[in-house]
């Protein structure tokens, strides 16, 4: 059986996360928009986000918009292609992307969102995170110490495309819908 994580205020937050250039790419206004995860899917990205521990684990999001909000149905892993600092930085696969977007041609789902993991780390996104980020997408963020996956946030584009914006998280339940 596995040890139960600690509380998660007991975690250390690297001193890079109170950096100005950390705090600019969040935006604090929250959105009025909402991510609604399966709970399957939220559990999914939790226990890959556990397994790939220390490491960064990725993948895709797949679901509808509805109005303004994201419906996540599943969340498949992709390969991190950054073997390199596989710690802190990912490189999500492109071809499975493409693969996975044609897979969902015509099904009425599609890729919406992002998830990938910080290792030791809060679930708040880093500036390279912002670079990489496209608009429209939903960015999943888990963060994992010590094998757990302790906190996951949502995080989408404000307004201005300038900065993340954390939006609410909705996990449904298998009879809540
Ligand atoms: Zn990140």
């Amino acid at each position: 059986m596995q040890e139960r994580a600690r509380p998660i205020a007991e975690y250390t937050i690297p001193d890079r996360f109170h950096s100005q250039a950390y705090l600019d790419v969040v935006d604090t206004s929250s959105a009025a928009r909402s991510c609604l995860i399966q709970n399957t899917a939220m559990q999914a990205m939790r226990a890959s986000a556990e397994r790939h521990y220390p490491d960064e684990a990725c993948g895709l999001l797949l679901g509808k918009l509805a109005g303004q909000d994201w419906h996540i149905d599943e969340a498949r892993e992709v390969s991190n292609l950054n073997t390199e600092r596989a710690a802190d930085r990912f490189i999500l696969d492109p071809e499975a992307y493409q693969t996975v977007d044609r897979e969902l041609r015509g099904t009425g789902h599609e890729i919406i969102g992002i998830y990938h993991s910080h290792p030791d780390c809060p679930a708040r996104p880093s500036p390279t995170d912002l670079a990489n980020a496209w608009d429209g997408l939903a960015y999943a963020i888990v963060s994992t110490y010590e094998g757990h996956a302790v906190d996951m946030q949502c995080w989408v584009f404000n307004v201005e495309g300038k900065q993340f914006q954390s939006v609410a998280v909705q996990d449904l339940l298998p009879d809540s819908n």
